[in-house]
């Protein structure tokens, strides 16, 4: 993603601040991500689809800092602010731009020829006096579809939410899938398809991802909506003529990998207990990286593996690949695995250790998306798409909420316009602002109270906060604190003594 273009005179106003080693007393200024162009894959259906928070912008005669923005200080007398209403990241503020906001406090009105005001305005960093931002849901514009291509893998993951058989997708249920999804777009109003093909482990049929991809594609010059795919894989087995077909035909991957050698081989081993992981670096370092394709990494955290995300981050970071980091959540088929749980505190140490070694190579691409479970940088209302913009086609053609409820399907078929189906389905993906418990949460755009339906099977409510609140709300802050790092380095600020040169 291109950075935020600052002009050149602002960019060395902030060098020499840093140099100088001052307060920058005299020169306030702000920079801020811009919203991610896309996700990162994992297997949810996550945020780039879920609704949008989106908030009037109003004018009034005076303004004073918005109610539960989140304020921490950055190394040299930067300050990181992020109100829950702003489109996208944080925003990173020099001292004098810091104190320049905190001027407000008492209400005053926006100088209109003063720019930090505007942008403070429109990170919603300031609000009406006496009143408040009211942000309303907007629908995404990407309908997402899970292609559960086959039951069979070539892994057996304790954590695996199939039932294995050999059963896959046939070329005919496959065909119809998309045509119904595309109809289903159309109907809907959606501008882009997104596909996931997924399983079990599809690469094992490659060839009916290729027939699938070939008539989404001819779909999407049909009705002019946008196509994005990716294939969901293990990784243990991706040929090099199936890699070279994924760049031609600009389909994603997205791999997993839960740890660095016995760790990962611990909790993703072969059918026979066998090690995984010697294979699938084998298949990012001489197959993938040498053609160009890089892989979107997940990595999934349980009690087991947590204490190794550190050594995970390094070795993707090493090789300048996207990091997914999501929990394990309990399913029908590992509800035996007590061992798997998430234990806080584990998670906690694992990921603080792991936001460690981000920082250590601190990436200037932006990452914060990657770096904790659901919870999305974007202002956003629900968790994921479920409901709303979400579908799952099973192998044999059933229609249902999430790829956790395959089982479960809404409807054996798939006629007519599905989205309708789906929100009829048993899994209430309500609002943030209608969870209990989340209502007042700073950070309740960014996480939206967590997956639902992990929720609900922690506590039999869809409309309170996750069971998983405490690790979010700890765990977040230190996510926004290495996005305020990374934007500072991505705008050239290095302190002194700093290692990042
Ligand atoms: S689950 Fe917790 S952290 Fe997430 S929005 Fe609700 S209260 Fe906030
Ligand atoms: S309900 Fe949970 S598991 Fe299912 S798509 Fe939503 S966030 Fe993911």
């Amino acid at each position: 993603m291109p950075h935020m273009q600052i002009p050149t005179l602002l960019v060395d106003m902030m060098k020499r601040s840093v140099e100088d080693d001052c307060a920058c007393p005299d020169h306030a200024f702000l920079f801020a991500a811009e919203p991610l162009p896309h996700t990162l894959e994992n297997d949810c259906a996550c945020p780039d689809t879920a609704y949008r928070a989106q908030p009037n912008l109003p004018t009034a005669p005076l303004y004073t800092p918005t109610a539960d923005t989140h304020h921490q200080p950055l190394p040299a007398n930067f300050h990181l602010l992020h109100s829950p209403f702003a489109p996208a990241g944080p925003a990173v503020l020099n001292h004098a731009g810091w104190q320049e906001w905190q001027t407000f406090q008492d209400g005053r009105p926006l100088d209109p020829t003063n720019p930090l005001h505007q942008q403070l305005l429109e990170q919603t960093l300031l609000q009406p006096l006496g009143g408040r931002y009211t942000p309303t849901s907007t629908q995404g514009e990407t309908l997402t579809a899970w292609l559960h291509i086959t039951n069979a893998c070539n892994l057996d993951c304790p954590y695996c939410y199939v039932r294995k058989s050999s059963a896959r997708m046939s070329e005919a249920t496959g065909l119809k899938a998309i045509r119904q999804i595309f109809y289903t777009a159309q109907q809907q109003g959606f501008k882009q398809v997104k596909l996931k093909y997924a399983g079990g482990e599809a690469t094992l049929h490659f060839r009916l991802v290729k027939k699938l991809h070939e008539e989404a594609q001819m779909l999407a010059q049909q009705t002019g909506i946008g196509l994005r795919e990716v294939v969901l894989s293990n990784g243990y087995h991706i040929r090099p003529a199936d890699a070279e077909w994924l760049k031609e035909a600009g389909v994603k991957l997205m791999v997993s990998l839960d740890g660095v050698g016995e760790l990962h081989d611990q909790q993703r081993p072969l059918k026979n207990g066998g090690s995984t992981f010697d294979q699938i670096q084998h298949t990012v370092d001489e197959v993938l990286l040498p053609l160009g394709l890089t892989p979107d990494i997940t990595i999934t955290l349980t009690r087991l593996n947590a204490h190794g995300a550190a050594e995970a981050v390094r070795w993707c970071l090493e090789r300048s690949l996207p990091i997914s980091l999501n929990f394990y959540r309990p399913n029908l088929q590992s509800a035996s695995r007590v061992e798997l749980e998430l234990e806080e505190q584990a998670i906690m140490a694992g990921m603080t250790a792991a936001y460690a070694a981000f920082e250590e190579q601190m990436p200037t691409r932006p990452f914060l998306n990657g770096l904790l479970d659901r919870v999305q940088a974007e202002a956003h209302t629900h968790t994921c798409g479920v409901q709303h913009s979400y579908l799952v086609i099973t192998h044999t053609g059933q229609l249902s909420q999430c790829q956790m409820h395959l089982g479960q399907p809404v409807q054996p078929h798939l006629e007519g316009n599905l989205i309708p189906l789906v929100a009829a389905g048993t899994i209430q993906n309500i609002s943030v602002d209608q969870k209990e418990g989340c209502r007042q949460c700073e950070f309740r755009y960014r996480c939206s109270g967590g997956c639902p339906l992990e929720t609900y099977r922690a506590t039999g409510r869809w409309d309170i906060n996750s069971p998983h609140c405490r690790i979010y709300k700890t765990l977040w802050p230190q996510a926004l604190r290495l996005e305020g790092l990374r934007l500072l380095k991505a705008h050239g600020i290095q302190f002194n003594g700093n290692a990042y040169n």
